[in-house]
């Protein structure tokens, strides 16, 4: 049995970021660069007014001004300003040659052709030509994930087609003689497949829905079947243990795997394993869905961040348990699903206390992982893994 840090360091050792491929912008939500974002030219590209009003010469004070003719958004000015003359002016606008501040309509009273400005303040209203990025600079690096914050960064310079790392392919084998679809009504001894769904959903949150899944009697040849292909990730659900129909780690040898772990010290989620062939990786997944959740948080997702080159998202905040309960300190390393809330201001955790790893209704709400090892201090406060990183 590994810890569970040896077992990241392992996972870490075996996977690599995978290549770059071209896409559409309107495909690359939740997606990776594989090449920085620059700036196509300075932004703004000139200097632009903020408000709707008036604008005037920089060194000007304020008094009467006669208005020469207006620039709206989209326009280029066709006159300069001279000493005493102004022109209105629109969000966005372009200012006009010898234009150095923008009155907002609100301070200036208009008769005819000609306006008077009682007072203004220090802020100019312009947005001065590349005050925002300059040619070439650096935007977005590699390895950014592309929320909707990023997408408009990239409309904004035109990156269309942004180079983006390749999403994996992923193979998705439910294995049990017990399981039917989530639609059909399970006989006495029979369940409902939940991880074939749990992890589709678990992928997607990660902006990966590349995912092939199927559901397989516990039978060795015909995993092994199934399991062959051109994938990058295989994800065997069930038959990691020892019982005599876990068939998941042979399967895996028989097809020419290497196995880098198979016992983690761990809970829920202890006989996880992990393998290797050329770049393909596979892992085995404890059945209950609990351990389904808790494996792929701690160890599963790493390896689509490494596969993805992002950052590790490994890093607990040390919250406070709401309701003032305490943890004691455990050699098993466990990571209870948990429920991170504002509190007075301040952020707190709620352990849910699972009955067993089956018990798939105590996932509820889960936000955050509590974890509980040999080191936790007995003080009311316990390491939060929070599953949407900030
Ligand atoms: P196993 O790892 O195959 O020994 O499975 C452990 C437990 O998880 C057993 O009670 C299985 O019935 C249950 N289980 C296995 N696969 C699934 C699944 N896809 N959905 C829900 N429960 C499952
Ligand atoms: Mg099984």
């Amino acid at each position: 049995m590994i810890s569970l840090e040896d077992a990241r360091k392992l996972i870490c050792s075996h996977v690599a970021p995978l290549p770059g491929e071209l896409a559409n912008l309107a495909q690359a939500g939740g997606r990776v660069l594989a090449a920085a974002i620059l700036s196509d030219g300075a932004y703004p590209s000139g200097d632009r007014s903020t408000m709707d009003g008036y604008v005037i010469g920089g060194n000007e004070l304020p008094g009467k001004f006669s208005v020469i003719g207006e620039v709206a958004a989209g326009a280029t000015p066709d006159k300069s300003l001279e000493k005493g003359q102004a022109m209105r002016i629109f969000t966005g606008a372009l200012i006009p040659k010898g234009g150095g501040r923008v009155i907002m309509q609100e301070d200036v009273e208009r008769a005819g052709d000609e306006i008077s400005i009682s007072s203004f303040s220090g802020n100019r209203f312009i947005r001065t030509k590349g005050s925002e990025a300059q040619t070439g600079e650096i935007l977005l690096p590699v390895g950014t994930r592309l929320g909707a914050a990023e997408i408009a960064i990239l409309a904004q310079v035109g990156a269309v087609r942004p180079s983006l790392i390749r999403q994996p392919r992923v193979r998705h084998l439910a294995t049990g003689d017990e399981l039917v679809a989530p639609t059909q009504t399970p006989t006495l001894g029979q369940i409902r497949d939940t991880n074939s769904s749990l992890l589709a959903a678990l992928l997607s949150e990660m902006g990966n829905p590349n995912l092939e899944s199927t559901r397989v009697a516990d039978d060795p040849a015909t995993l092994a079947s199934l399991a062959e292909g051109d994938w990058d990730v295989l994800l065997i659900s069930g038959g990691a243990s020892v019982g005599d129909y876990d068939f998941g780690a042979e399967s895996l040898r028989r097809l020419g795997f290497e196995i880098h772990f198979s016992k983690v010290n761990l809970r829920p989620g202890k006989p996880l394993t992990f393998a290797t062939r050329g770049h393909q990786i596979a892992f085995v997944i404890p059945g209950n869905p609990v351990s389904h959740f808790v494996c792929f948080h701690v160890a599963i997702r790493l390896a689509f961040e490494r596969l993805c080159g992002l950052p590790e998202a490994w890093d607990f905040l040390t919250l406070e348990i709401a309701g003032g309960e305490e943890v004691k300190p455990d050699p098993r390393e466990t990571f209870w699903p948990s429920r991170v809330t504002i509190q007075n201001g301040k952020l707190v955790i709620s352990p849910k206390r699972w009955s067993t790893s089956g018990d798939t209704f105590s996932l509820a709400g889960t936000n955050a992982l509590a974890r509980v090892n040999a080191e936790s201090p007995s003080n009311g406060s316990v390491q939060s893994l929070l599953l949407h990183p900030l």
